[in-house]
């Protein structure tokens, strides 16, 4: 195969007068080749070349005029952006591992070298950029094949790979999910069987390749192979909790780690937010702890998504995702992902919705995404009728939030105001004042307006002795 005609852009054009003057050779390597084949548009270049990386890359980036590049000596790498390509040159290397760690013992080595040390075959495609052969892929393990077939192979032994660097196991599911490939049998039984081995990759790294497959199309895929290989169980018992469906007196609950997948492939269809979809993987993560048996109903879960919004910041630290604004909203959105169901049934009272409008506050349509993907069940008729209902929430939500404007509620009197009217320091009266406003409002008791605010606030204040102690100062 050649495609020269793929690669005409200036930066392969310079590469290649420069490896000619140098009398090296050089090549383009790895995702960037797989992608161009595959017609995914990509930014990020690997250049191998045969010889030393930071050099070349500082020829081509004179020649280039690119006045700022990056040399990782440590690495043996340089990098620039050019046009808006991100450029890596490399010297072509042999690498070869020890039990106890993923960081391989380097040397020096010839292109097939640096192509055996690739982690799958639809990765270690080359393109050469050499005069003679410009354009030429160079494919020793039937890549091209694989790619074609979609198919995850691993150049050399799969029990090799995956030990020396575990990662690979996370890296081959997260391909398979990306680019809806199989990953090839022998490869799945090698990474079942070194599972275990992913206790020498970090944290970062592992919920890196973890983030990735939620962010695929139908990030079911990866993690049902998460599953079924047993990765998951190195770093997410609670969603191991979550599977499996017990059985008492006949009555069964559904399984809830499929249940989890089903949702999150549902939201996914709607939304690239990672968060939202982390909301998705987690607004059920507490069913297994809360799971009880009674006679007269059946299953419940009584406090889920309380128990799940507390859990959250603990899975998040271990996880090492971040702790900040994100975890807050996923945690907002497992409590309140039962609110707009409950809804559902019964009739709506302006009051529930004002609730609930005031307390996801600006959430409210992430809210109400998860919910919706949250409606699932074998019997269609009884999905198409709870789809139905549930619209009719949304437009009492926007119907209540158009007259009512609770979404980004502020009480009209702030505390402040409080202390001045009342000439008061700052104490618990105060609070019990602005709430009382605060629930008058959403209970529809009073317009969300200063004027009744203002009114009421007087009321409850003679009622609570505070007038009084005004008149007296
Ligand atoms: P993406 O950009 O989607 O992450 P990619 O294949 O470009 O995909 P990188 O992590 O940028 O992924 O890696 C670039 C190339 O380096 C890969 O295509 C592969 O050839 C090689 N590679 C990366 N990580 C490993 C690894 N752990 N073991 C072996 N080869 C690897």
């Amino acid at each position: 195969m050649n495609l020269k005609e793929h690669i005409a852009h200036q930066i392969f054009t310079t590469i290649s007068e420069v490896a000619a003057e140098k009398g090296t050779s050089a090549f383009v390597i790895g995702g960037f080749v797989r992608d161009l084949i595959l017609d995914r548009p990509s930014k990020d270049i690997d250049v191998v070349v045969l010889g030393s990386g930071l050099e070349m890359a500082e020829h081509v980036a004179n020649k280039l005029g690119v006045k700022k590049v990056a040399y990782y000596k440590n690495f043996g790498t340089a990098a620039f952006i050019f046009d808006d390509l991100e450029i890596e040159f490399v010297g072509a290397r042999k690498e070869s591992y020890e039990r106890n760690s993923r960081k391989p013992i380097v040397e020096n080595g010839s292109l097939a070298d640096d192509q055996n040390r690739r982690d799958f075959t639809i990765n270690a495609l080359a393109i050469s950029l050499s005069k003679s052969s410009f354009g030429e892929v160079v494919d020793p393990f039937n890549g091209l094949e694989d790619l074609k077939k979609k198919i995850i192979r691993t150049p050399l032994d799969p029990d090799t790979t995956y030990s020396d660097d575990p990662l690979r196991m996370l890296r081959a599911i997260r391909f398979s999910s990306q680019l809806g490939f199989k990953i090839e049998n022998e490869s799945f039984d090698a990474i079942k069987r070194n599972a275990k081995r992913l206790e020498i990759i970090s944290q970062e790294r592992i919920t890196d390749e973890l983030n990735k497959i939620i962010l695929s199309n139908t990030p079911s895929r990866g993690f049902k192979q998460l599953f079924d290989t047993q990765l998951l169980h190195e770093f997410f018992p609670e969603m191991i909790a979550l599977h499996g469906v017990e059985v008492i007196d006949n009555k069964g609950h559904k399984d809830n780690f499929y249940h989890t997948l089903e949702v999150l492939d549902n939201i996914s269809e709607n939304t690239d937010d990672l968060w939202l979809r982390w909301a998705a993987i987690m607004h059920d993560i507490a069913k297994p702890n809360t799971k009880r048996f009674n006679k007269k109903v059946g299953w419940t879960f009584h406090g889920h998504e309380e128990i799940g919004a507390r859990m959250t910041s603990k899975i998040f630290k271990r996880l090492k995702l971040p702790l900040d604004a994100k975890m807050k909203f996923v945690e907002k959105l497992v409590r309140l992902h039962l609110r707009p169901i409950a809804l559902v049934n019964g009739s709506v009272t302006d009051t529930a919705v004002r609730r609930l409008l005031f307390e996801a506050g600006d959430d409210i349509d992430d809210l109400m995404t998860l919910c919706n993907a949250d409606i699932t069940s074998k019997n269609e008729m009884k999905v198409q009728k709870y789809r139905r209902n549930f619209e009719n929430v949304r437009r009492k939500l926007n119907s209540v939030e158009e007259k009512d404007n609770i979404r980004n509620f502020q009480p009209p009197i702030s505390g402040k105001e409080i202390m001045d009217i009342f000439q008061m320091e700052p104490c618990k009266q105060v609070g019990i004042l602005k709430n009382e406003i605060k629930e008058a409002i959403l209970e529809g008791k009073i317009r969300n307006d200063y004027n009744d605010a203002y009114t009421f606030m007087l009321e409850q204040a003679e009622q609570m002795g505070i007038v009084t102690k005004k008149r007296q100062q």
